[in-house]
């Protein structure tokens, strides 16, 4: 594995005035297959709405005629419920009005300028840092997941635009650009070291940029090294050097203690033999829920509870499904219906292969050093709740690649469910870094125990293999 750090050179090899941090052997460009423009409304800034409102989309398109194509949520978006003022309507099957044969009708009849702003920077996350502005894609696109495309490292001149324009997109939605609403927006490494990037290691404990950075290059070298033998051992000991990390913290001492400190075969050994309590368990029958079925339902439903002006916890059906998932253990999944998680946890399958190790690894690496898992771009979650969401998801897809298997009766788990699994979380994992404050503090206070999934990845890793 060669992942690395940063490339800050420009095409002449000099340093650039811009300080971005790019991902090594990280890949990325469109392959319009078009599953990112289904399964969400795309919010339209008032500037991408008055290049397109009066835009005959029916004179151009026989499909578009007499179609209701934008939502008005100005009232909302003025009152703060909303992230912006108008947003694209939905077709009943989810996908974006404007999508015809996976291309945008948009970019095609108008050109890729009239696109929304949103449109043109997805997948692309920026992190800005005293260290630099830290690059990197979600995966909740089948060309990001699937690694597909040029390397990020030789797109550096369009990543660079790519921020220019994100930075004016926030700006233009009276947002502050995440730490560097007070830096001008031509950030240079000077200027860059005015940035603030407040993150703590569990709720109330408060961690420097450069004790951030000494447990973030611990976890990297872990997850690089392959000190540990798979994928469930690697998150057992990262969750063991973040105790550690909190140890060394609460002593007053420097987290540089945690560079080569290596975790023993023997404590990862131990949550093999322990079994999750009962409140584990149904934590992680809610963290199934949570991840695949709530998305189902809300997909369903979101347009009726709008209406209604209705909380979802009010809705029998979300209620129900939530009862039976996190107390009878009984959860639906897209594509295999509902199934009993015992006994999908007890289904046999074969060890993960070293294709699916290596994606499994290269996932971890991309939200570590993209620094969007915690902090400031994830609602403020400290970083023991950031990574312990990280092993939550891991372990719900180690599921549903099993249900897919149990399902479709083969004892071998495939990476295109992998490839599935990531593209359905990550979606969840936007949701949670839009929380408002108090929901997120509450998620915070309740993933604050670095040990919280040890014994269910002890567990699960015994019943793979
Ligand atoms: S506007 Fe175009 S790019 Fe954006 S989601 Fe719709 S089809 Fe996709």
């Amino acid at each position: 594995m060669t992942y690395g750090n940063t490339i800050q050179h420009d095409d002449k090899g000099n340093e650039d005035e811009l300080p971005l941090v790019i991902p090594e052997d990280i890949r990325y460009n469109c392959q319009g297959c078009g599953r990112c423009c289904s399964g969400w409304a795309v919010g339209l800034t008032d500037e991408d709405y008055s290049r397109v409102k009066d835009v005959d989309f029916g004179a151009l398109k026989e499909e578009l005629k007499g179609q209701e194509l934008f939502i008005d949520r100005r009232k909302e978006f003025e009152a703060g419920y909303s992230m912006y003022p108008y947003f694209t309507k939905a077709r009943p099957d989810g996908t974006c009005p404007f999508l015809f044969d996976n291309l945008c009708f948009i970019h095609a009849s108008l050109g890729e300028a009239q696109k929304p702003e949103m449109c043109k920077l997805f997948p692309y996350t920026f992190v800005p840092t005293p260290s630099g502005i830290f690059v990197s894609v979600v995966s909740n696109s089948m060309a990001s997941v699937r690694n597909l495309g040029s390397l990020l490292t030789d797109q550096r001149k369009m990543l660079a635009e790519i921020w220019q324009q994100t930075v004016d997109h926030e700006r233009a939605q009276g947002r502050s650009t995440q730490q560097v609403s007070d830096v001008a927006s031509k950030i240079t490494a000077e200027n860059l070291k005015a940035v603030r990037y407040d993150v703590n290691l569990v709720p109330g404990v408060a961690l420097s940029w450069e004790e951030y950075m000494h447990i973030d290059s611990r976890l990297i070298e872990l997850i690089k090294s392959e000190e540990h033998k798979n994928i469930f051992d690697t998150l057992i000991a990262a969750g063991e050097l973040l105790l550690e990390a909190l140890r060394i913290k609460n002593k007053g001492e420097s987290l540089a203690q945690l560079s080569g400190l290596a975790i023993a075969p023997e404590t990862i050994e131990r949550y093999k033999q322990e079994p999750p309590t009962t409140f584990e368990n149904m934590l992680f029958n809610l963290q199934c829920f949570r991840s695949f079925e709530w998305p189902l339902l809300r997909k369903q439903y979101a347009a009726n509870w709008a209406a209604a002006n209705k909380s979802p916890l009010m809705e029998p059906k979300v209620l129900k499904a939530g009862f039976r998932s996190v107390l009878g253990a009984k959860v639906e999944f897209p594509d295999t219906g509902v199934v009993s998680i015992p006994e999908v946890r007890k289904y046999k399958v074969g060890e993960l292969s070293p294709e699916i190790n290596q994606f499994l690894r290269r996932y971890l690496y991309m939200k570590v050093f993209s620094k969007g898992f915690c902090g400031p771009s994830m609602s403020g979650l400290s970083v023991v709740a950031g990574y312990n969401n990280i092993v939550a998801n891991f372990l719900t897809a180690i599921l549903y690649v099993k249900a897919q298997a149990m399902t479709k009766k083969v004892h071998e788990v495939k990476i295109a469910d992998f490839y599935e699994a990531y593209f359905l979380l990550d979606k969840e994992v936007v949701q949670v870094s839009q929380l408002p404050k108090d929901k997120a503090q509450f998620f915070d206070s309740g993933f604050a125990s670095p040990r919280l999934f040890s014994r269910l990845l002890g567990r699960m890793a015994k019943e793979i293999g």
